[in-house]
């Protein structure tokens, strides 16, 4: 392929999905001046698939905080919830969204329309407190979807096991139950074919994010796993079951095949490949990556890139032919799968230090998400007895610049590369 070829598909993907983010929150602010309600959800689990036969706009709170941070203007919100009563000390999604709805719906890039439902899973317990706060203020019913998390590290059970078809059932009760609240709720009729066609777009985006996450195994990595894979979990969860967003994956994937194919990486240089644990540091998103990036440092993969993704992960795809009950299948499989990544992490871990030939794993604990944060610090202790790593230990939040401080961040993560330099210089003992 020539240099022009380069220039048509290398970056195609972060365009794209640019342009597709910008659009969504556009259909979203036409949403609200129509006063349409829509369906509140959240990332792990969001059963956008089902939402989306009732024709319900779709709005992910948490997508729309970290952009406040992402575009600076967090603090202004978090002040604005803090003022109106909420602690410091919860999470700082739940207040730059108490601060939006206190606003109207009002974010930096868009308007939300205001709820008719809230739909969320037990993935994260905040989740279930902060839909409350939607019922206090709107009124609406809230659903919740309980799902049975594994019951011990790595004991995943699997479609066909006895516990799993009597976990299945659970949940596929539960749905119709769903079912039966949205219709009443849109005032549309639930419809099988739809939910077919949703459940076929999202088994595209499903395939091609798995093999995307795969082909970050090359040297050089073709994609951040922080830095763009930020933007490729926003299309993920905002575009799940929608044709525009199975496509934008197969595009995508041919983007970093071809990257793959001809050597083309994300650094100049890359001289250390990473792994990220937790969510990001959203408020200084960008400087946060340049300390590592400035050392030749990349992130080939994430456990955020697991369990942000909506269960696009985990290899399974809907069977067409009993929409419903697959639809069950894949929502147990994907929200106990980010259950795992978050509270039993080191076996996961562990096989990503292989499969990515990973030189170190960087954690990440933050100060508003304790359901991502709790127990970190054991984790890397239990990665460390079993495996041979360097690892990095550095505190900060997704959303509050108060407690981001670019110095001490910049001191841990020079003394880690220091660290780092000294291993690859080290012949390993024979
Ligand atoms: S506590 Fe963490 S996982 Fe739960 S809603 Fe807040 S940021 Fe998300």
């Amino acid at each position: 392929m020539t240099e022009a070829g380069d220039q048509t598909i290398v970056g195609r993907g972060n365009r794209d999905g640019a342009r597709l983010f910008r659009e969504w929150y556009a259909q979203l602010t036409e949403s609200a001046a129509r006063d349409e309600r829509a369906a509140y959800v959240f990332v792990m689990g969001s059963l956008s698939e089902l939402l989306r036969v009732f024709d319900f706009p779709i709005v992910f709170p948490e997508i729309n905080s970290l952009q406040t941070a992402v575009r600076h203007a967090a603090h202004e919100y978090l002040d604005e919830a803090e003022d109106y009563g909420y602690s410091t000390d919860i999470c700082g999604y739940v207040k730059a969204d108490v601060a939006t709805q206190l606003r109207g719906g009002q974010l930096p890039m868009a308007t939300i329309p205001k709820p008719a439902l809230a739909v969320y899973t037990n993935a994260c317990n905040t989740y279930i407190k902060w839909a409350e706060i939607w019922e206090r203020m709107y009124h609406i019913p809230t659903f919740t979807l309980d799902v049975p998390g594994t019951r011990a590290d790595g004991r995943q059970t699997w479609v066909g096991d006895r516990d799993f078809e009597n976990d299945r059932r659970y949940v596929l009760a539960q749905l119709r139950e769903l079912i039966t609240l949205c219709e009443k709720v849109s005032g549309v009729a639930f419809d099988i074919d739809r939910l077919r066609e949703t459940l076929d777009h999202a088994n595209g985006m499903g395939r091609g994010w798995r093999r995307l996450l795969q082909l970050n195994r090359s040297r050089p990595s073709v994609f951040s796993a922080l830095a763009d894979g930020t933007i490729y979990l926003g299309v993920a969860n905002a575009l799940r079951g929608d044709a525009a967003g199975a496509k934008f994956f197969a595009d995508l994937v041919e983007e970093m095949e071809y990257k793959a194919a001809h050597g083309i990486g994300t650094l100049g240089d890359e001289k250390y490949r990473l792994v990220f644990v937790g969510v990001p540091c959203y408020p200084i998103f960008r400087r946060f990556n340049e300390l590592f990036t400035e050392w030749g440092g990349t992130f080939v993969t994430s456990t955020y890139l697991w369990f942000a993704s909506g269960g696009s992960n985990v290899d399974f795809e809907y069977d067409l032919s009993r929409p419903l009950e697959s639809l069950a299948d894949g929502l147990l499989l994907g929200v106990r799968d980010a259950m795992d990544s978050m509270f039993f992490q080191t076996r996961i871990l562990s096989g990503m230090v292989d499969d990515f030939a990973a030189d170190g794993v960087v954690y990440h604990p933050i100060k508003s998400c304790r359901t991502v944060s709790t127990g970190l610090a054991d984790s890397r202790r239990a990665l460390m007895a079993e495996r041979d790593v360097a690892t990095l230990f550095m505190e900060s939040d997704m959303m509050d610049k108060r407690v981001v401080s670019e110095a001490q961040l910049k001191n841990r993560v020079d003394a880690f590369f220091e660290g780092l330099a000294t291993r690859k210089a080290t012949p390993a003992a024979v």
